[in-house]
């Protein structure tokens, strides 16, 4: 029998900056929780085998300064309200003292936790969630991964590159590394960019229903946007000033470049994405292709001609250097193929059409899925 599977799993939770966004809580007035920390901790204990544990360092209750009764109340204001949302933590471990004490308890010390130590939990399968470096340290003490909650992306230490499993910024992240599947997130990104020839403001939710238009100004070019909107089901919406007195040729590059880098930026690190995407679609007299890999690298192979080299005042060459231009800010792999001999328009809009439904399939996350999908381990 394999013991592993048999022995618990525990979620340590450190409670100030974690579950609350304050440190040393001496006041009702003083507990604002984090965003989304009921319904992610409520999907977590509903839907996954992990003990909740919660451990934090309390400096000083008990001396003058942070008297017992002013720390008392408020933490059981926040276990009632938190029993209130269906989410009850299994064990509660505190340290009241000060950092020059020297406490074993205290965090980093896991003298509190011998309860953990003795061998019925898998601790190399449970997470301490923190926002600070200590907690990751108290993660490694445990033989256990962190994972480092903060307000911001940040760079993980080199020392910590082993023990830290996941900087998420968002309790919905960690709901989603943990597998919650009812748990929605929305990967988004936002980018302005400013040249001498485009002025860019877009955002994309690769998480959307495909709502949202990016205006540049060129008609025919905002119509085949529309269609990477709609058929991608994100949520895009921007804005374009260009310098049309020129020609297009700015314009159409620089959105696709944008394009390319607010999708890179909000697939992250690619974990539970599908990678791959590919679609087929027909219109009227034309068939096309197209086929995406997100794996960090650039490539565009357009296999396509059209007859005319303008659709309306369009040129159709600038269709291929936006897929190229895509692919290079975007990383990924783009293959383009569409049969010959259809009208332009056609030709152009089943390009898109096909682009946008790969996209789709490329970017989806595989329900439950916290791995990257690459034998590399990184994308
Ligand atoms: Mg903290």
């Amino acid at each position: 029998m394999d013991t592993a599977k048999c022995r618990k799993k525990a979620l340590f939770v450190d409670r100030d900056g974690v579950i609350v966004i304050e440190d040393q809580i001496d006041s009702y007035e003083r507990i604002i929780y984090k965003p989304h920390v009921f319904e992610a901790l409520r999907a977590i204990s509903r839907e996954t085998d992990y003990e909740l544990v919660m451990v934090s360092n309390q400096d000083g209750v008990g001396t003058p300064s942070f008297p017992y009764e002013s720390f008392a109340g408020p933490m059981e204001r926040i276990l009632e309200t938190l029993a209130g949302e269906d989410i009850a933590f299994d064990d509660i471990n505190v340290d009241y003292s000060l950092p020059e004490d020297g406490c074993p308890g205290r965090k980093p010390g896991i003298a509190m936790l011998s309860d953990y130590l003795d061998g019925s939990y898998d601790l190399a399968s449970s997470f301490m969630i923190g926002d600070r470096l200590t907690d990751m340290e108290l993660a490694r003490n445990l033989g256990a991964k962190g994972i480092w909650y903060t307000d911001k992306k940040m760079e993980i230490p080199e020392e910590y590159s082993s023990v830290i499993a996941l900087n998420a910024t968002s309790w919905l992240d960690i709901a989603a590394f943990l597998a919650c599947k009812g748990i929605e997130t929305h990967r988004t990104a936002e980018i302005s960019r400013d040249t001498r020839e485009t002025k860019i403001r877009l955002k994309a939710d690769l998480d959307g229903t495909g709502k949202g238009r990016i205006e540049t100004g060129i008609g025919f070019f905002d119509h085949m946007l529309d269609q990477v909107v709609k058929h991608s089901r994100c949520d895009i919406s921007g804005t374009v000033d260009g310098d049309l007195f020129v020609d297009f040729h700015h314009t159409v590059e620089d959105t696709a470049l944008v394009l390319g880098e607010a999708v890179l930026s909000a697939l992250g690190e690619k974990r539970g994405v599908e990678r791959y995407g590919s679609a087929v679609v027909t219109m009227d007299d034309t068939v096309a292709l197209a086929a995406i890999d997100f794996s960090g690298r650039p490539e565009f192979m357009g296999s396509f001609r059209f007859d005319y080299d303008y659709i309306g005042d369009f040129p159709t060459e600038l269709i291929r250097h936006f897929f190229r231009s895509f692919s290079s800010a975007a990383r990924c792999n783009l293959y383009l193929e569409a049969t010959e001999g259809g009208d332009s328009h056609h030709t152009a809009e089943a390009l898109f059409k096909a682009f946008a439904r790969a996209l789709r399939k490329a970017v989806r996350r595989i329900p439950g899925e916290t791995g990257i999908s690459s034998t590399k381990g990184v994308l």
